[in-house]
């Protein structure tokens, strides 16, 4: 097995070729058998569902190389379960979560190349995809689908080091509707936040931080990411229709849990960021990106989270601890792991 030629410590958040990926087609009312692909195209119908009406979902994961040499994948029966939810939200077919967690296992054993190697704070991004496939110019769901998971080598996240950013509240875009698909893993949640995602990186913020579409007067998400908050050494995170249950977010409220920390999952409104003493995003990238001040531009309000322009110690012990599960480096208690033999 030769070691491809890439600099681990300097890879970004892209894409970089790897050998194969996994296939398998939904058609007949039957899921078939899994095929190994060195293609980096798929062939599809020009009236093709997913082309149309956005019958796309997808997931995100990580496996990575621990301290002992292994390759571990992060919490893959939480996405199989959780593109079960998507697809059944957009409909279109589920994905048996057997067949998920076997072709996932195949994606990386096939790949294992290009598992960064232990130290270099990369890891190789899983990414499953779902689309509807049949010929459909009238607006219903397709009746073949496509399944398929590609993988590719990704660098740290923060390239220099753990440090929190700035993020901005516009109350001129939603996300997604009340109760729309918010609650999926849909690519045309992403479409619709592309407009003012740009708007905030221009202005020099990270991310958006949604207001609940409904109301706007809470908390909802922070740009593709979860939100949470500790306040008064309790951990806060929205409890909203229109979030998508990040698994990085249940993965840190059970750690809490664990070192004793109560957990709130509720509204959070805009006063009370007040009163927060450290808040950060949450998600597979970053698993918590922390943030030092949220800017109101409506309002021309600014929320300082951290006073001092350091990641809060609670955010920061989370950070450490659910970064030492994945790599192997502290006991796996709660099983999160899958061991790639
Ligand atoms: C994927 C995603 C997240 C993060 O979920 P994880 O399972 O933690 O990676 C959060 N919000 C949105 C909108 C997402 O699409």
């Amino acid at each position: 097995m030769n070691t491809p030629d890439i600099d681990w410590s300097n890879l970004s958040f892209g894409y970089i070729p790897t050998d194969y990926n996994v296939r398998c087609y939904y058609r007949d009312g039957k899921w078939g058998e899994i095929e190994v692909s060195s293609s980096e195209t798929i062939n599809m119908h020009i009236a093709a569902t997913s082309l149309h009406y956005g019958q796309e979902i997808f997931e995100g994961l990580k496996a990575f190389r621990g301290k002992d040499g292994k390759v571990r994948i992060f919490r893959l029966e939480e996405n199989a379960k959780r593109i079960i939810s998507s697809a059944n939200g957009i409909k279109m077919a589920p994905i048996p979560e057997e067949l998920f967690c076997k072709m996932a296992k195949m994606a990386v054993k096939l790949n294992e190349r290009f598992v960064p190697p232990y130290g270099s704070g990369a890891s190789l991004y899983i990414r499953p995809l779902e689309i509807g496939m049949s010929a459909q110019v009238g607006v219903k769901p397709a009746t073949e689908y496509l399944f398929l998971i590609l993988v590719t080598p990704v660098g740290p996240y923060f390239k220099e080091g753990f440090r929190p950013t700035n993020i901005c509240i516009m109350r001129e875009f939603d996300r997604v509707a009340p109760r729309g698909t918010g609650r999926w893993k849909v690519g045309g949640n992403y479409a619709a936040s592309l407009d003012a995602g740009e708007r905030a990186h221009e202005l020099g913020y990270s991310a958006v931080l949604y207001l609940d579409p409904k109301e706007k007067k809470y908390v909802d998400e922070c740009g593709p990411a979860n939100f949470f908050a500790i306040k008064d050494g309790k951990y806060i995170t929205p409890a909203s229709e229109s979030i998508l249950p990040s698994i990085t977010n249940k993965s840190l409220m059970q750690l809490a849990r664990d070192m004793g920390i109560e957990v709130e999952e509720r509204h959070i409104t805009l006063d009370e960021l007040n009163e927060i003493d450290e808040c950060a995003a949450c998600g597979t990238a970053a698993v918590a990106s922390p943030v030092a001040e949220i800017h109101d531009l409506d309002n021309n309000v600014k929320y300082v989270v951290s006073k001092d322009g350091n990641p809060g110690p609670i955010t920061t012990k989370l950070y450490n601890h659910l970064r030492a599960i994945q790599l192997g480096e502290e006991e796996d208690v709660h099983g999160w792991n899958t061991i790639v033999e």
